[in-house]
């Protein structure tokens, strides 16, 4: 089947991009943009388990983002590593379907694009045809006038004549 598109008409494709975007916005409770990243370190006390083993080095949770440039690190208490990975991958869905839709609008622009310059020439051709079209009448309406002209009625019809003949 083929697919139509207008900047007016949205396609299956992109109903169904927007909806899924519907049901991240109204499933979620927060976004986050960044990478999670898991740090392993020492804590510096020799007789911890982390000090020999390196399997038991304290694990901690870093969301790293960028922001005008910049690149920041922010730790991740423990208890709110759910949520955050939660928040995370959810920036992520609705950021991957928002490009999504983007691509979408860049298709149906240049859909328009390619659809205004076709109408134009089919306008073109038209306004060629209708001035051919316009040529030929006025000559037809010249050749009437002159036809006209010839059987011109006689004087006495005309009202001040009449009256000066009575
Ligand atoms: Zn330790």
């Amino acid at each position: 089947m083929p697919k139509k598109t207008s900047p007016a008409s949205l396609s299956a494709e992109e109903r169904r991009i927007r909806s899924r975007l519907h049901q991240v916005l109204s499933q979620t409770v927060g976004f986050l943009r960044g990478s999670l990243i898991e740090m392993a370190r020492r804590c510096g006390n020799p007789r911890c388990r982390c000090a020999s083993d390196d399997a038991n080095k304290h694990r901690s949770l870093y969301l790293g983002y960028s922001h005008e440039g910049k690149t920041t690190m922010q730790y991740i208490p423990k208890d709110l590593e759910q949520t955050v990975r939660r928040w995370a991958g959810d920036f992520q869905i609705a950021a991957t379907l928002l490009e999504e839709l983007s691509q979408q609008g860049r298709r149906r622009l240049n859909e328009a694009k390619a659809n205004a310059r076709a109408g134009k020439d089919a306008a073109k051709k038209k306004a060629a045809k209708k001035k051919a079209a316009k040529k030929k009448a006025a000559k037809k309406k010249a050749a009437k006038k002159k036809a006209a002209k010839k059987k011109k009625k006689p004087p006495h019809d005309d009202p001040n004549t009449t009256s000066q003949i009575r």
